[in-house]
């Protein structure tokens, strides 16, 4: 199928970008960043705005930057832009796993991090990435500017807190805590494919035991999120196999799984509790004086 017709925008700065969705986003204007989501949506007929405001002439939207506790993160980064560290050491590295995942090559060089974030699929890598780690989304419109905390962006599958005329020009992820280390893990039928669950876990060890610990899941729920259960389970504890199960097969409790014609509730619970299980034992290997992602 084609896409329904619409009229292309193509705004030269945030201003005029702003100005346009001040004008047209009562009438169903979309943003176009990457177009990985929206385009074929267009063309399956799931969308049809008639206006779409194009931010890809908009210079210096493609920043990723280090400032003070965050990664600033602009709005044209492409996911493929942190196939090598965007920043030295084992955060950069973090990133640069955890891309990988994400898609396929040619959809890795157009769709950006900040699009991710806008269309929040529940199992969208940077999503799970930005609720485990911390974050806040940057919207700018005629208004002026707001700062979104990521615990309250969400507000269900493909659902968030942006109004229709807010441009997110800007996520800015938290820094990850010094000496702590992280583990990914994700489940899908065929590479490429979009996540059925995922985990992200990461802690420091302090004389032995596990401090801020932080584990989140994602593709599992409407909605990823971190397990504050879990984390409480794993604080203060040593680490180890043992530790990590307990902590896990809470997770299977905690959670309310999404249900599809190809994965039951049940299927999903389960892999919540391997996901986490498994992201804590590559988050182990990783800790300071083993080889893998401290930071
Ligand atoms: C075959 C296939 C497999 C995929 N697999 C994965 C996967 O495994 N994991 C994953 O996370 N994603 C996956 N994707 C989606 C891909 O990562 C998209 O790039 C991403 O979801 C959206 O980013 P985008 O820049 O392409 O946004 P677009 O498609 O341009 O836009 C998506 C939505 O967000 C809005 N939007 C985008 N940017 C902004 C902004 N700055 N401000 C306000 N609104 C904005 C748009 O208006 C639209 O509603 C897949 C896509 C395809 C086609």
């Amino acid at each position: 199928m084609k896409a329904p017709p619409f009229t292309l925008h193509r705004p030269a700065t945030v201003d005029e970008a702003a100005g346009l969705l001040a004008a047209l986003a009562d009438e169903g204007a979309l943003v176009l960043a990457g177009g990985q989501s929206l385009v074929p949506m267009m063309a399956l007929r799931l969308a049809y705005p008639p206006d779409l405001i194009d931010i890809n002439g908009i210079a210096g939207l493609d920043r990723i930057e280090l400032s003070g506790d965050h990664l600033a993160i602009g709005a044209l980064a492409r996911h493929h832009d942190f196939r090598r560290s965007v920043v030295p050491g084992p955060f950069g590295a973090l990133l640069a796993r955890i891309s990988h995942e994400i898609a396929h090559y040619p959809i890795r060089t157009r769709g950006t991090f900040c699009g991710s974030l806008a269309h929040a699929d529940p199992a969208s890598e940077w999503c799970l990435t930005a609720a485990t780690l911390g974050a806040e989304m940057v919207l700018r419109s005629q208004a002026g500017e707001r700062a979104v905390p990521v615990a309250d962006w969400f507000e269900g599958a493909m659902a968030t807190v942006r109004e229709p005329e807010e441009l997110l020009v800007e996520v800015r992820l938290s820094r990850p805590a010094e000496g702590s280390a992280w583990g990914f893990y994700e489940f899908n039928r065929r590479a490429g494919d979009f996540a059925i669950g995922a985990a992200l876990a990461g802690y420091r060890l302090e004389g032995g035991a596990m401090r801020d610990v932080h584990v989140g899941i994602g593709a599992i729920e409407e909605v990823p999120r971190r397990l504050g259960e879990v984390e409480a389970a794993l604080e203060g504890q040593p680490p180890g196999p043992e530790a990590f199960r307990t902590a896990a097969r809470i997770a299977a409790g905690a959670v309310e799984p999404l249900e599809d014609f190809a994965t039951p509730a049940d299927y999903r619970r389960d892999l919540a509790v391997t996901a986490i299980e498994r992201a804590l034992a590559e988050a182990a290997l990783a800790q300071p004086g083993q080889r893998g992602m401290a930071a």
